[in-house]
Parts: C-alpha cells; sequence; structure tokens
C-alpha cells in the first residue's frame, strides 16, 4: 500500500471515530487528492454513494452515482469502473478516482444509502457494468 493511501485509511479512521468533518480534514482530502477530493465531498453529500445488498445471496456491492454514469466500486480492491480509475490503472500508476474517495468518506460517515434487492436485480446490474456498450 503506497504512503499516500495508508494516509488517507488512517484519515479515514479519525472521520469514522469522530462521525464528522473538519475543515482539516477536507485541507488533508485536498493535499491527497487535489480536485478528486472536491467532486468526491460533492458526491457524499448529494448522497450519491449506494450499497446494494442482495438476498437471498447476500452479496453486497457499492455503487456511485456520477454525473453521467453510474460506477461499480469495490474499495476491498481498490477499484472502481470509471475512466479516471481505469487510466491510471492502465497507466501503471497507483490509481485513485472521486468515485473510491467518496465511497470511503461516505462509509467513514455513515453517509450512505442502502438498498436491499433481490439476487434477480444483481444479474441485470452486473450486466450493466460488464457488458460492452
Ligand atoms: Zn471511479
Amino acid at each position: 500500500m503506497s504512503k499516500e493511501l495508508k494516509d488517507f485509511a488512517s484519515l479515514c479512521e479519525k472521520i469514522r471515530e469522530r462521525g464528522f468533518l473538519t475543515s482539516n480534514d477536507k485541507e488533508n482530502l485536498q493535499k491527497f487528492f487535489g480536485e478528486r477530493a472536491e467532486r468526491a465531498l460533492e458526491l457524499v453529500f448529494l448522497n450519491r454513494v449506494k450499497k446494494y445488498k442482495f438476498m437471498p445471496s447476500n452479496i453486497t456491492f457499492w455503487v456511485v452515482v456520477g454525473k453521467t454514469n453510474e460506477y461499480l466500486v469495490i474499495p476491498e480492491s481498490n477499484f472502481c469502473t470509471c475512466d479516471d480509475f481505469l487510466f491510471s490503472f492502465f497507466k501503471g500508476e497507483q490509481p485513485f478516482c472521486s468515485h473510491l474517495i467518496a465511497q470511503r468518506i461516505a462509509e467513514a460517515l455513515g453517509e450512505i444509502e442502502e438498498i436491499a434487492e433481490s439476487d434477480d436485480y444483481y444479474t441485470s446490474l452486473i450486466d450493466e457494468f460488464v457488458s460492452i456498450k
């Protein structure tokens, strides 16, 4: 894990314990991620971070609703399906995007919309993310 990622993880831990964001947190986020931090905070406060829970399989996954698209975010693997993420990923850089940042901050703050769905819906949603358009 890069130092940037570690610092971000410990910042999220502090946010989780405190339960809210301070202006100091916001400054740190800007230092880590620049403009991406601003976009991430916007996504958090517009409640664009959604956690889907499927039954009966008990599968959960995260979707972040951007301006024009929805993105599948896999925080455990530090992965997102957006162009910004994939571009740096394939360039061999440490990939990060506003959606991944937003997911982590939203989870730390508990600012999440949880959506329960049946497994049938899971299949159609996954199709949307993996099919070539
Ligand atoms: Zn993304």
